[in-house]
């Protein structure tokens, strides 16, 4: 079993320590109420400091030959992997996502993202980036709660692999993975300062953004917080890239193999409890197999085990935290006030914690906000269509585009019906793959920027012709 301490500092310029003003937050568990562990809260004085350590660092980081960059950021990867039990339970504990999630896709693809950034560290001059690509300097990296450790990797690998350094400010509500992986910077060896992790709320966040030192802000999180930190960095150099909210679509053909549909539709609104960016939150079905498809569906559903994040077998956790539970009832509540019909199955939720059932509605208008607005939660909202093209325009209907998926036999029909989607990632066949290979944002209220892939490296460097 992972051992939590009482008590976790900041860490800034390669140490640990407590908040200047003493000021400390507390992490709960989401499946038990309890408190797991108090952290340090920081301040504008605290995110002075790792500024500083970071600026400190960059000259050093930056001029190293990249294949010493690469060495460290191997020696992270492969500490990732050795920690990788303790790194899954303590993730578990602080998001309330299940064990098999964090230990199967979580831990595996932190790792891996470790190991693709390491592998560029050396190569960028031949990258296709012009002879002098050059790092930023110090980076602001501001992150969710959903996928507290994934979202530190897509932000941290490669900015250390470009040869910036960095200060990362985690969700208040899931700081542990973070200064876990404080300690295994440690371990690794890297120099002081490189990377800062600065715990504490929106207000930290702010004070990092705002930062004037700072040349570098990667944002992942809500549309309401992405625009106002679009404000605050108008008008200065600092770089930014946002990664925002979504409402995906899951298109599925009346020609598409059904139980494969079902575990993809069951990945894409279920997977962390739907608290993904990402989600196939809309099921966009063809009329003509909407009963057969629904039947299917709810048989499937019916399976699912809702309960102790810990437990090996369990399918669905706990939501983060009594804010995100509200939310997700405050719109449930008003799929049912505006007409969508509502199921559940039956399912019996744990006293202690924040839960709320696999749910899911049928017979839902584009107008209704549970197909407009994202729930971040475990709802499905079920729309039909009868023709590709319906199918399409149904699917670009929202101000978001994060992502979208295709079941279809017709490989014919992916290639025409993605190009027309206006999304930033589209699957077929599946939902929810990612890999560190390829790159992933949003387009309109989604985002801008892409994390992972080359992609994601150009978003850390300036590039000369
Ligand atoms: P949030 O925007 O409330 O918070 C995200 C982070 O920003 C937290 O660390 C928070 O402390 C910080 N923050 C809050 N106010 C800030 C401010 N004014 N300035 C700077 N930082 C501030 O979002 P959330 O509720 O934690 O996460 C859920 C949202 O994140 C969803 O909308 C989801 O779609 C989105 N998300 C997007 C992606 C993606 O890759 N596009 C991935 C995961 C989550």
């Amino acid at each position: 079993m992972v051992e939590i301490p009482s008590s976790q500092g900041l860490f800034v310029d390669g140490g640990f320590r407590e908040a200047a003003d003493g000021r400390t937050l507390k992490s709960l568990s989401p499946a038990t109420e309890e408190v797991l562990c108090e952290v340090a809260h920081g301040g504008e004085e605290d995110v002075e400091r790792a500024v500083r350590a970071a600026r400190a660092a960059f000259p050093a980081w930056s001029e190293l030959p990249g294949s010493r960059r690469a060495a460290y950021l191997f020696r992270i990867a492969r500490l990732i992997q050795e920690r990788s039990r303790e790194l899954a339970v303590l993730e578990t504990l602080d998001n309330g996502k299940p064990i098999r999630e964090t230990r199967d896709v979580d831990l595996p693809l932190v790792a891996a993202h470790f190991f693709y950034y390491a592998g560029w560290a050396d190569k960028l001059a031949h990258a296709g980036f012009g002879p002098n690509p050059r790092p930023l300097g110090v980076a602001a990296q501001v992150i969710p709660w959903n996928f507290p450790l994934l979202m530190l990797a897509w932000k941290v690998a490669p900015a250390l692999a470009a040869g910036n350094t960095v200060v990362l400010k985690p969700a208040e509500t899931t700081p542990l993975g973070a200064l876990f992986f404080a300690e295994i910077c440690q371990q690794a060896g890297l120099p002081a300062g490189v990377v800062n992790i600065v715990t504490g709320d929106g207000a930290t966040g702010a004070a990092l953004v705002a930062h004037p030192d700072v040349n570098k802000v990667a944002f992942t999180g809500s549309t309401a917080v992405g625009r106002e930190i679009a404000r605050t960095v108008a008008g200065t150099d600092k770089r930014l890239t946002l990664e925002l909210g979504g409402k995906g679509a899951n298109i599925v053909f009346d020609d598409a193999p059904l139980d494969q549909a079902v575990e993809g539709i069951v990945g894409g609104i279920w997977f962390n409890q739907g608290q993904v960016c990402c989600a196939g939150s809309r099921l966009l079905v063809q009329e003509s197999i909407h009963d057969e498809l629904m039947e299917a569906l709810g048989a499937r559903v019916a399976t699912l085990r809702v309960g102790d994040p810990l437990d090996k077998n369990t399918d669905i956790g706990a939501i983060n935290s009594p804010e995100q539970l509200a939310r997700i009832t405050e719109l449930t509540e008003a799929g049912e006030a505006e007409g969508a019909h509502r199921w559940s199955p039956p399912c019996e939720l744990p006293e202690k914690g924040w839960w709320f059932p696999p749910t899911v509605f049928t017979g839902v208008s584009q107008t209704h906000r549970i197909a407009r607005e994202e729930i971040f939660g475990p709802v499905l909202s079920v729309l039909t269509f009868r023709t590709p093209d319906e199918a399409v325009a149904k699917a670009n209907n929202t101000t978001y585009g994060l992502s979208a998926g295709i079941w279809t036999e017709k490989g014919s029909r992916i290639l025409e019906l993605a190009g027309r989607l206006r999304a930033g990632v589209v699957w077929a066949n599946t939902f929810n793959k990612f890999d560190p290979t390829s790159p992933f944002g949003g387009y309109r209220e989604s985002g801008y920027g892409r994390e992972g892939g080359r992609h994601g490296l150009e978003a850390y460097l300036d590039v000369q012709g």
